[in-house]
């Protein structure tokens, strides 16, 4: 039996699994000197305002430019910021580059923040000294917040969400309509506009199912008295549907790509709708 349990711990060493956590630990240095150095990339999305028919926001989307992995989309990395604690700094030094951007981009910025951030004790403070440091009226100012931050904790940030939109601060709920939507969450958080997920605006066209969800969404977010946003809009078909049921704004490929602020610049203007 001794013999037999010896062989089992000698089987439970993976050296693999030490490489995997050198190079994860050798990744969170990695990431870790990129934000203290600045040298994280943002690109900015435009938005399309459907009835008015301008660009009128921006959204930035972080990159990280890899010395040996190329250019790396959030998803490669922010999973990974978030675990080991780098993504309050991350996601306060894009909101602090963007706040700069936004000069020459023009109007609205809207800023991705994970629900770790909002658990960090100095965002609001870090927040607030961005507007003022680049003299930024903070209604130009969008925080973007997912469904799923808004479970946990919230007794933690409630406060300085709310004291952030007193100054005139915007509050958006990202990827709505993915596994955590309830009525009650709209209750409770302070939200501005709701971001609807890309995977329903892919079916317009396609299910009747999924457009009559759709429409159940836009109905609810007026009720609510909430702005609406369509994530993910990739053809005509889509925005023409978004424009007929009342949706606000527009974002997607077809609107225009991520990309970096001199091109943003350049492409806003040039494109009609
Ligand atoms: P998100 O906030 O929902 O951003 C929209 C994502 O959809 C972006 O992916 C964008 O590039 C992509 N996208 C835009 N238009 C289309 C389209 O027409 N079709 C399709 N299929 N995709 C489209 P990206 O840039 O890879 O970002 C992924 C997620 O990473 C974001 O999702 C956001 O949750 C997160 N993220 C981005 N930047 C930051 C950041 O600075 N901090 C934090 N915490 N998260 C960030
Ligand atoms: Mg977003
Ligand atoms: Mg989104
Ligand atoms: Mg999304």
């Amino acid at each position: 039996y001794q013999a037999k349990q010896a062989q089992t711990q000698v089987a439970v060493y993976d050296p693999a699994q030490d490489i995997n956590s050198l190079e994860r630990l050798e990744t969170i240095q990695r990431l870790r000197k990129t934000i203290q150095e600045g040298r994280f990339l943002i690109q900015y999305q435009p938005i399309l305002n459907i009835a008015e028919r301008y660009i009128n926001k921006w959204e930035a989307l972080v990159r990280w430019e890899h010395p040996t992995r190329g250019l790396l989309r959030p998803a490669e990395f922010v999973p990974l910021a978030e675990e080991s604690g780098l993504i309050g700094e991350l996601d306060l030094a894009v909101l602090k580059q963007a706040v700069q951007d936004q000069k020459r981009l023009g109007g609205e910025l809207t800023i991705n923040f994970s629900a770790v951030t909002l658990a960090h004790p100095n965002w609001v403070r870090e927040v607030v000294r961005a507007l003022v440091d680049e003299a930024l009226q903070p209604s130009l100012l969008w925080l973007e917040i997912t469904e799923s931050a808004l479970l946990p904790e919230r007794q933690k940030w409630l406060g300085g969400l709310v004291a952030l939109r007193g100054l005139g601060v915007r509050v958006a709920l990202d990827d709505f309509g993915m596994g955590y939507s309830s009525l009650a969450h709209l209750k409770q958080v302070p939200v501005d506009l709701i971001k609807i997920d890309k995977s329903f605006v892919a079916e317009i066209g396609l299910s009747q199912t999924s457009e009559d969800i759709l429409r159940a969404m836009l109905q609810l977010a007026s009720a609510f008295g909430l702005k609406t946003l369509a994530e993910g809009v990739e053809n005509r078909t889509q925005l023409e549907w978004l424009a007929r049921h009342g949706c606000h704004y527009a974002q997607g490929y077809y609107i225009g790509l991520p990309v970096a602020v001199e091109q943003a610049v350049e492409a806003a203007f040039t494109k009609a709708y």
